[in-house]
């Protein structure tokens, strides 16, 4: 085999305290079954209290709300539920959830989250929109139409006069004009209302003041570039400005999700390994991927042609620290920073972190079936899971799963080996990853392979009984305060008091600062 090329996950202390517990996790598999889901309910209240300290940082008020659509885990929402406003110096965002359906608004009231803390966002059907007003939750509307239609449903039901933050979309990149004098055109989306129309939707605020209070607007915006949320962001204040001319009471700018995570331990690593890819679908090397599958790159009489569409799995700035930096940009054409532009308005800010948020808070488990030697001597490694159940593939994330042994001393065999890991469906298709993926020695079946930091997206977005396979149960782990043993119950039989402890709104736990703390 050639050169190994890792893409070794990046693990914090708790999560890597988990995958160093073999004992624990294979007999919560043997228990549950394959695959398994186990999200860790701590680690969620130490990433909300990050995005605090940015706040605090930035002398910002506001409120992080989870975008919850990011995982349908009972655990890490009541958990959320329960952290503690924050202390004086802890930062003054208050923590809340972004419901996006009926189903999550309702799991949301029901997990403590009162209406105060929630945020409805999404495509809305009549039922999703009675609740949100009924019990006075904060409605994102999405078009003129959808305003309309709520202030009727409120004006008809006698319902309390509900709080909306209409969401703008297609943004000029760079507000104005770029140096060419051409317009830069906006990101197109199905959601919002282009933010050159917000005057429409502001003249239906002022006609159904009655029944509709307008306390902010908001955005979500599918792009990684901090530019282009600058100008979001700068726009987004402009438009509240407007509203305090015309005597509305604007309370905040809701500025979506969309932080990103850094899922990979070593840049170095993602370097090497992006660039021995495209050498080998250009024939350079030997094949990394199965059947040249090329991650939307392919090779045209000996150049590449296409882009990789895969997420940057190394983002140095993500999370906590993107947030840092968009309110440290200077605003395109007020020409100060964000965080200032907000201060001196008194705007509160609202995020809506759920990849973010969910870092390092699972991973996913799946048994090793059976082993084969192919004839090119890589591994085909068929597990007791497929594609649907970790989505990694799916979303172009290429990070390598750990490995958990069943035998206390594997024996090394024949040191790193290559793999394909194949999922349990009847179908070609079905893989779960496309490309090679290297491990430390070959797997043997009764192994565990351990998908980390799936929590956000890769756990359950997509899982479904085709062929009638199982998808995977879902536990919550926790450790007493300072306890090395592990605890575990089902997801929906989690509730904070079972974790660490009363939330204090103290540093909690371990895990907390380990990768960025200090650095922030
Ligand atoms: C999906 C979504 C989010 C969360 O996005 P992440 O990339 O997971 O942070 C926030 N707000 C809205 C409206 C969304 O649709």
């Amino acid at each position: 085999m050639s050169e190994p090329l890792y893409l070794a996950p990046r693990l914090e202390s708790r999560l890597a305290a988990l995958l160093d517990s073999p004992a624990f996790l294979h007999s919560l598999v043997t228990a549950l079954g394959t695959p398994l889901n186990v999200v860790l309910p701590d680690q969620i209240a130490d990433n909300v209290r990050r995005f605090q300290e940015v706040y605090a940082r930035h002398r910002l008020a506001g409120r992080i709300s989870f975008a919850h659509k990011a995982n349908r885990s009972s655990a890490l929402v009541r958990r959320l539920a329960a952290v503690a406003p924050a202390r004086p110096g802890a930062g003054t965002a208050a923590v809340g959830i972004d419901v996006a359906s009926l189903g999550e608004l309702q799991h949301a009231l029901g997990a403590g989250f009162t209406p105060e803390r929630i945020t409805a966002t999404g495509p809305k059907d009549p039922a999703f929109l009675w609740l949100a007003a009924r019990t006075g939750v904060t409605v994102c509307v999405d078009s003129p139409a959808e305003l309309t239609a709520l202030a009727r449903l409120v004006e008809r039901h006698s319902l309390p006069r509900t709080a909306v933050m209409p969401r703008l979309a297609e943004f000029a990149a760079s507000s104005g004009f770029s140096p060419s004098g051409i317009r830069t055109l906006a990101r197109r989306s199905r959601f919002g209302t282009p933010s050159d129309e917000a005057g429409a939707l502001l003249d239906l605020a002022e006609k159904h003041r009655d029944s509709i209070e307008l306390t902010g607007v908001s955005y979500h915006l599918d792009t990684m570039a901090v530019s282009e949320k600058a100008a979001a962001l700068e726009t987004s204040v402009k438009v509240l400005d407007e509203c305090r001319r015309r005597g509305l009471r604007p309370r905040a700018v809701d500025i979506g999700g969309g932080f990103g995570v850094d899922y990979l331990a070593d840049g170095a690593q993602w370097e090497t390994y992006t660039t021995e890819l495209t050498r080998a679908l250009l024939g350079r090397r030997a094949p990394l991927t199965w059947e040249g599958h090329g991650y939307g790159l392919r090779a045209e009489n000996g150049t590449l042609r296409g882009a990789l569409g895969v997420y940057p799995g190394h983002r140095p700035v993500a999370g906590p620290r993107y947030l840092d930096e968009l309110l440290a940009q200077t605003a395109p054409s007020l020409g100060r920073p964000l965080a200032t532009l907000l201060l001196e308005n008194l705007y509160d800010l609202d995020t809506e972190p759920g990849r973010a948020l969910a870092d390092q808070c699972g991973i996913t488990l799946a048994q090793v079936l059976e082993v084969r030697e192919a004839a090119g001597g890589e591994l085909l490694v068929r597990l007791g899971a497929n594609a649907r159940d970790v989505g990694l593939e799916d979303h172009g994330l290429l990070v390598d799963p750990v490995l958990v042994s069943r035998r206390k001393r594997p024996s090394d065999g024949n040191g790193p080996a290559a793999a394909y890991l194949l999922g349990n469906l009847c179908l070609e298709s079905d893989l779960i990853s496309r490309r090679l993926v290297f491990l430390p020695r070959a797997p043997r079946p009764g192994d565990l392979l351990a998908f980390v930091n799936t929590a956000g997206y890769f756990m359950d977005f997509t899982a479904d009984h085709a062929m009638r396979q199982p998808i995977a149960r879902k536990v919550a782990a926790y450790r007493a305060d300072g306890a090395a043993d592990w605890n575990w119950c089902l997801d929906e039989q989690y509730w904070p008091h079972l974790g660490a402890g009363e939330d204090t709104g103290e540093d909690a736990g371990e895990g907390i600062g380990t990768d960025l703390g200090g650095a922030l």
